[in-house]
C-alpha cells in the first residue's frame, strides 16, 4: 500500500540520516499538503529557522513574501504553499554564510514527497542547489543566466530565483532587471494560482 502524505511527513520529521554531519542536530523543516498549487524549493533552513521550526521565518522569508506578493497567512497555509528545501535541516555555519544543504537529503526524500504534490502548478527554484537538482543540464552557465532566462522556464511550470537573503544584496543591486521585470512576472504567475 502506498504511504500517505501524513506518514511520509512523520518519517521526514523523524529523519536522522545525516545527524552526525549536522552541528545542531536534525530538525527537518517542511510544509506540504496534496492540494498545494505552489511549491517552493529552497536551500536549507538557517539558524533562526532551526530554532523556531517555522520555514522562512527570517529576513529572507520577509523578502521572499514581498517578491511573491503573499501574506504570511497565505504563505503558511499548506493547502496553498508547499515548502520543500533541498536540505531539510540546518547544515551549520561556514566561514561565510551557512554550509550547503546536505547532499543526501533531496535524493532521499524529494521524489517521495513530490509524488503526493499532484496539484502543483508552479515551482519556485530558489538558489543554485534547487536549480541544479530540478533543472539539471537545462540550467545556464551561471545562476544569473538561469534566473535571467525565466521566460523560458515559466511556461514549463518553474521559476528560477536568486536567494532572497540579505547577504545576496550585492547580486540584487547588480541586477536591477530582477526587481523591475521578474518580480512583477512572479506576482502575476502567483495571482493566476488564486491562492
Ligand atoms: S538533512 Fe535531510 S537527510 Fe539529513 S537528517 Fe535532515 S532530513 Fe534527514
Amino acid at each position: 500500500m502506498q504511504e500517505t502524505l501524513a506518514q511520509l511527513l512523520e518519517d521526514i520529521r523523524g529523519c536522522r540520516h545525516c545527524a552526525d554531519a549536522l552541528p545542531c542536530g536534525p530538525r527537518p523543516i517542511v510544509q506540504a499538503h496534496g492540494a498545494a498549487p505552489l511549491r517552493i524549493i529552497g536551500q536549507a533552513p538557517g539558524r533562526k529557522v532551526h530554532e523556531t521550526g517555522i520555514p522562512w521565518d527570517d529576513p529572507s522569508g520577509d523578502r521572499l513574501r514581498r517578491w511573491l506578493g503573499l501574506t504570511s497567512e497565505q504563505f503558511y497555509d499548506p493547502r496553498k504553499v508547499a515548502i520543500v528545501p533541498i536540505g531539510f535541516c540546518y547544515p551549520g555555519k561556514a566561514s561565510s554564510g551557512d554550509q550547503p544543504p546536505r547532499p543526501e537529503c533531496a535524493s532521499l526524500w524529494h521524489d517521495r514527497l513530490n509524488a503526493h504534490l499532484r496539484d502543483v502548478r508552479l515551482t519556485l527554484l530558489i538558489g543554485q542547489y534547487a536549480q541544479a537538482h530540478y533543472l539539471g543540464d537545462r540550467r545556464k552557465a551561471t545562476l544569473s543566466d538561469t534566473v535571467r532566462a525565466w521566460r523560458e522556464y515559466l511556461p514549463l511550470g518553474s521559476l528560477p530565483l536568486p536567494h532572497p537573503s540579505p547577504r545576496n544584496q550585492p547580486w540584487l543591486a547588480k541586477n536591477p532587471w530582477f526587481e523591475e521585470e521578474l518580480v512583477p512576472d512572479i506576482q502575476n504567475a502567483i495571482r493566476s494560482l488564486n491562492l
